[in-house]
């Protein structure tokens, strides 16, 4: 199933190609704005927000976390590209929320298969390409994906490099609805000085 990918995505992106009209834009985000959201598979961030192609940044890594990288992005995305507003969406159903630091070393430790989630936490296969370079990565993790919002606004809000005068809204996507919900206490933070 998943090795064919590559046949599938060359083969798909003929067909794309061969059909596509919307080139000749400029680098800077028509709308001016910039979302930082999870990678998660079920969302499409500009489809659920109504945006198009060459109309917003959007920033993604596992649980749409404020790393450190997400920022330098953020950062380049006003500095130089004039976005104005920054979202920070997680979702419900975060697998980030499924495992832990130390449970992420362990498993990497033991082998760098893929491992599985059952009753009693994940489970490794084993084999003989474990490494302990996992502990050398913050997987930044967390519990609570509202709390995580918050705190991933908040970490947005108080970095040096990022300006008073942009809003950082916080919010919630249910992957199951498609609903978007505003978490208060992370766009209070987030709210323009
Ligand atoms: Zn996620």
């Amino acid at each position: 199933m998943s090795n064919d990918n590559y046949a599938h995505a060359t083969r798909a992106n003929a067909d794309y190609a061969a059909g596509f009209d919307r080139g000749g834009k400029p680098i800077p985000p028509a709308k001016q704005a910039a979302i930082l959201t999870c990678m998660d598979a079920r969302i499409i961030p500009t489809e659920a927000l109504g945006y198009e192609l060459g109309d917003v940044h959007v920033i993604r890594n596992a649980g749409g976390r404020a790393s450190d990288d997400a920022i330098r992005s953020l950062v380049i995305s006003h500095k130089l590209l004039g976005t104005k507003e920054f979202f920070v969406i997680h979702h419900t159903d975060c697998g980030m929320a499924l495992f832990d630091q130390e449970t992420m070393e362990r498993l990497l430790a033991s082998s760098l298969n893929t491992a599985t989630p059952g009753p009693d936490g994940w489970s490794d296969p084993g084999g003989s390409d474990g490494s302990d370079a996992g502990k050398d990565v913050d997987w930044l993790t967390f519990k609570d994906a509202a709390d995580a919002v918050t705190e991933d606004v908040k970490r947005v809000r108080e970095h040096p490099l990022v300006p008073g005068r942009i809003p950082i809204y916080g919010f919630m996507y249910d992957v199951d609805t498609g609903k978007l919900t505003e978490i208060e206490a992370a766009s209070a933070i987030g709210k323009a000085r």
